[in-house]
């Protein structure tokens, strides 16, 4: 059977007269730049995120760009990050100046550990980002106690986590929240993708929202006058008028996510070897990916493949050992369990729209490889 890691053909045909309508009417008006979808898209997703401010601008790298940018950070600032996260938490570190200084990760949940964060503290960092990778935040009230010490910023590069929450204090905080910006993507395979690029800068300060918002357009408010320099970065109207009609599923979207997650993980803690994604308790995980920490992870990979079932490692190289980044010094052994995570790692198709039939070929395919089998009839639960 086939089963594809992501299927955005099976999500468009379920929403497709709506979103081709909304398309349609931004065509027949011809506003395509700042018309007025970005603004009700900014108002829904800040309602969401639970935040001040939303700032709609060109991408997911953007969105952690400009608030970066706007530290002016000068030669030898240090900006501390995790390695095990996509390429774009620390490319835009360098592109803003500073120095990346890579920190290790909690072996259970895959996010950076803010014990880790703390070390790695000196004179120099002048700001913290934090991922919550794969769909589940990291332990926020730990890194904002942490930075909250030496007044340090923190950015929460929620790409993967939009509308995941983390009970903090017994209050469930919605990620992008209570850093001192948040901030989000709509790449087209993230839980709320539009038909291109596209990001989202959260934010609870007045000063820092309005900052953004020149920063996006070439560092004016007013049209020819410029106060800074700023850059061409703006949410299509296109683009929010998709998401605008796709943002009202995405709770229900990530809930299936996280059925089928735990139907997954209900089979697979039985299969020797095989790790199932830890939760954090706290945590209400909306599954950007399914990730299993698992034996032979390559050999797995081929067999999965060879029958049709799609699977990916998220991420076989981690920053710190990035050819780019060379000039930092890092060596394999600086970042242990960044490192074991990377070898160990897989993906499963986890999208809302996958069938159970699907689910239960993905599970068949895994336990064949291990020579396990099912203690029922193979029927996945849930
Ligand atoms: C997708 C992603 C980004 C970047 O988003 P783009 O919209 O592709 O620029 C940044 N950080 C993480 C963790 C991501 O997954």
């Amino acid at each position: 059977m086939n089963v594809p890691l992501l299927d955005l053909r099976a999500q468009h045909a379920t929403i497709k007269d709506a979103v081709m309508a909304a398309v349609n009417s931004v065509i027949e008006r011809q506003q395509f730049i700042m018309g007025p979808e970005v603004g009700q898209l900014e108002v829904a997703v800040a309602k969401l995120s639970q935040v001040k401010h939303a700032i709609g601008c060109a991408s997911g790298t953007d969105a952690i760009l400009l608030p970066l940018w706007s530290l002016d950070l000068q030669p030898g600032d240090e900006v501390i990050a995790p390695a095990f996260t996509f390429f774009a938490t620390a490319g835009t570190i360098h592109n803003t100046g500073g120095t990346p200084v890579f920190v290790d990760i909690e072996p259970g949940t895959f996010n950076v550990s803010a014990e880790a964060i703390e070390a790695a503290i000196t004179p120099r960092t002048r700001a913290i980002v934090v991922v919550h990778l794969f769909g589940q935040m990291a332990a926020m009230e730990k890194i904002l106690a942490v930075a909250a010490k030496r007044g340090i910023p923190v950015i929460e590069d929620a790409a993967q986590a939009i509308g995941a929450r983390r009970r903090m204090d017994g209050v469930w905080r919605a990620a992008g929240e209570t850093g001192w910006a948040g901030t989000l993507s709509f790449f087209p395979s993230k839980n709320l993708g539009g038909w291109g690029d596209g990001g989202m800068i959260l934010t609870q300060d007045d000063a820092t929202a309005a900052r953004m918002r020149s920063l996006r357009l070439h560092g004016g408010t007013r049209q020819y006058h410029h106060d800074e320099v700023g850059t061409n970065s703006r949410l299509d109207t296109l683009q929010a008028a998709v998401l605008l009609v796709k943002l009202p599923y995405l709770s229900g979207w990530s809930a299936a996510r996280r059925a089928k997650s735990l139907a997954y993980s209900a089979e697979f803690g039985s299969v020797p070897g095989v790790i199932p994604p830890a939760v954090d308790p706290d945590n209400e995980h909306i599954f950007h990916q399914y990730t299993l920490r698992v034996p032979r992870r390559d050999a797995l990979m081929e067999h999965l493949k060879a029958r049709g079932i799609g699977c990916a490692v998220y991420y076989p190289l981690a920053l710190h050992l990035q050819p780019c980044f060379e000039y930092l010094g890092y060596r394999p052994g600086s970042l242990p369990v960044t490192e074991r995570a990377m070898a160990e790692v897989v993906s499963l198709p986890v999208y809302p729209e996958l069938t159970e039939a699907q689910q239960e070929a993905v599970v068949g395919a895994v336990r064949e490889f291990y020579g396990s089998t099912s203690g029922d009839d193979g029927h996945v639960a849930g």
